[in-house]
């Protein structure tokens, strides 16, 4: 089995000759970076989210920074955040002079408590930046009802969550609408649609939209786009301070072919997930991940937590002797060796859920093209490892 199986890697980009076909296009086209290939990612990207504006750039972690200037995020303000996230999260806020405030998670998932960023608001808090972790969606609701009562913007930080679902206010949305004021995605591989490296913003606001459009090219009155087609010499100027934070036209093809892809990744991501669920809860004090009914996820991971008495460096190495490659749970911003200066952050909360997160849950393989025996393989040894006979592990899924 092991051998058949090979090491079952933690997550897999599914490219094809689909995409393959999409850059050829671009390369034959001769337009290269931020061009019609770019335009039409973004009108489709919206139209899949349901927002009235979407504006792709070079990854997330630009996203986010453009995000938060654009809410106007400046030198000496705060912004109310989790710890537990991928660093960049928290990056994006200091890329702006302005400093994280850290808030926990809540019991039993990996999102922010929404409960405790009322406490955490200063009068120097610009935004509350909320992640989707892992996939899942955040308690919006009550997110953005903190943002509304306060006068505080709200960003999502949506990376994981291209296809995620939200029951909001009785109908099931995409994330990305937005619910908040702006939404930020990421195409990195490690995500459930990838352009290599990119980002997309979404919002309902004509004016972010427009900002956004602006910072992302230098802050360019004109885009090149408009000066190659034109009939008469036009002179740009640069009326705001900008970025190079463009997508290419290689990336906005690829990504408009993984668009396609989307519902179909998602729907197996979800069976897999449940297959797991229904193979690994039976395991004693094995948590599998939660779905709240007002949340359909898309799977970009799936997380557990381990028993009590297991290490968690020791089980994912035994995995890793078995062929199955894991990763810890996300990351605490606050305890890496970057944000050990003082003024990096403020820890509004204890960060204890968020501690204990980081060192008990593990993340185990899920990609589209895995295949059931490679799923039976990794729940039946994760019993083994985790010493409780379980007689489903070894009937077929
Ligand atoms: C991946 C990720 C990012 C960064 O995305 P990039 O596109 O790689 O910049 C930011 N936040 C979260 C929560 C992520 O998972």
């Amino acid at each position: 089995m092991i051998a058949a199986c090979g090491q079952i890697p933690v997550a897999k980009p599914l490219l094809g000759e689909q995409e393959v076909e999409a850059v050829r296009r671009v390369i034959l086209s001769g337009w290269v970076t931020q061009g019609p290939e770019v335009a039409a990612f973004e009108k489709e990207f919206a139209d899949y989210v349901g927002a009235a504006h979407a504006c792709a750039v070079s990854s997330c972690t630009t996203a986010l920074h453009l995000a938060l200037s654009c809410v106007g995020v400046g030198v000496g303000d705060e912004v109310i955040t989790a710890s537990h996230s991928f660093i960049a999260t928290a990056n994006a806020i200091r890329y702006c002079g302005a400093m994280p405030v850290f808030v926990d998670i809540e019991a039993g998932g990996y999102n922010i408590d929404p409960d405790r960023i009322e406490a955490a608001i200063t009068p120097r808090t610009k935004a509350i930046l909320c992640v989707h972790q892992l996939g899942l969606p955040c308690d919006l609701r009550r997110v953005v009802n903190v943002g509304k009562r306060y006068s505080i913007p709200v960003i999502e930080d949506a990376a994981c969550a291209a296809g995620s679902e939200i029951l909001w206010y009785g109908q099931w949305q995409r994330i990305g609408k937005p619910h908040g004021d702006i939404a930020c995605f990421s195409f990195h591989p490690r995500k459930v649609v990838t352009t290599g490296d990119g980002g997309m913003l979404t919002t309902s606001s004509e004016e972010y939209d427009r900002k956004l459009r602006l910072w992302r090219q230098h802050g360019m009155s004109v885009p090149d786009t408009i000066r190659h087609g034109a009939k008469q010499v036009i002179y740009e100027d640069y009326p705001e301070f900008g970025y190079n934070y463009r997508m290419t036209d290689f990336q906005a093809a690829i990504g408009r072919e993984q668009l396609k892809r989307l519902p179909e990744l998602i729907a197996r991501r979800r069976e897999i997930a449940q297959k797991y669920t229904w193979h690994l809860s039976r395991l004693a004090g094995l948590r599998t991940p939660a779905e709240p009914s007002w949340t359909r996820s898309n799977w970009q991971s799936y997380c557990v937590v381990l028993p009590d008495r297991f290490d968690q460096r020791e089980t994912m190495q035994a995995l890793l002797d078995r062929g199955i490659s894991t990763r810890r749970g996300v990351m605490n911003i606050h305890l890496e060796k970057a944000y050990s200066g003082s003024g990096t952050y403020r820890a509004a909360t204890t960060l204890t859920r968020s501690v204990a997160a980081q060192r008990t849950s593990v993340i185990l393989p899920l990609f589209a093209q895995m295949t059931d025996a490679e799923l039976a393989h990794i729940t039946g040894e994760l019993s083994s490892i985790l010493g409780s006979a379980d007689p489903a592990a070894s009937r077929t899924v």
